[in-house]
């Protein structure tokens, strides 16, 4: 069980992995391409979101191309049951943004939501377990404060437009008293359009009050 949440070998390169490592060797660790995007406050991700939303901040941590190392532990996660990669992923991204300071303020960690038969079928939901890893590496709390009431269509083959449509109205805040008044960090694994992020995002804010909002993805197109 340990051995497949946390298995011994790099999922990258292959090789035995040190004592205090998880899934990925120091160095391919290092070697996955960050955006840099929490340095820039006008970054890519937070003009996509700009206008649509209210938020304070946004970035996205791995710079996301389907030919990145990164897009295969996506995928690792996503499909193939591997949910260690993506506490790994996010535990690497948490350390790195508190030890920036881009942490500070933030009061809970909110993952987006999968419906429910999704997740039961793939056992977990990988944008919790991002937050997770988040929370490890930076000592915020996590809060499962949304719920999807209905599924939809895989995003990865329809228009931008159509996207919106597929995904409005289908998050509710169930946890409302544990994000009034609080700053919330919104966490998803990758952004393309952000349609996803903006619904999850308007059912936060509709139902509590005096929240404020930013907004972390793993990983983002450019
Ligand atoms: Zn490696």
């Amino acid at each position: 069980m340990l051995d497949f949440l946390f298995p011994a070998e790099c999922r990258l390169c292959g090789c035995v992995l040190p004592r205090g490592s998880r899934c990925l060797c120091p160095l391919c660790s290092a070697g996955l391409q960050r955006t840099g995007y929490h340095r820039d406050p006008d970054n890519a991700l937070a003009m996509r979101l700009a206008g649509r939303i209210p938020f304070e901040r946004a970035t996205g941590h791995f710079l996301y191309t389907p030919e990145a190392p990164v897009a295969m532990l996506i995928h690792d996660m996503k499909y193939r049951g591997m949910y260690g990669v993506a506490r790994e992923l996010g535990r690497i991204a948490g350390g790195e943004l508190a030890a920036a300071g881009w942490l500070a303020g933030i009061d809970v960690l909110v993952p987006v939501p999968l419906h429910w038969m999704k997740r039961m079928r793939r056992g977990y939901n990988q944008a919790e377990e991002l937050a997770r890893g988040v929370g490890e590496g930076s000592g915020i709390a996590v809060l499962t404060a949304l719920r999807a009431i209905r599924g939809h269509k895989s995003q990865t083959r329809v228009s931008r437009a159509q996207r919106a449509v597929n995904v409005r109205g289908i998050f509710r805040l169930r946890h409302p008293d544990g994000v009034a008044g609080r700053h919330i960090l919104l966490i998803d694994d990758v952004c393309t359009t952000g349609a996803t992020l903006v619904a999850a995002a308007e059912a936060l804010l509709a139902a509590a009050p005096g929240a404020r909002l930013s907004i972390l993805t793993i990983a983002c197109t450019v």
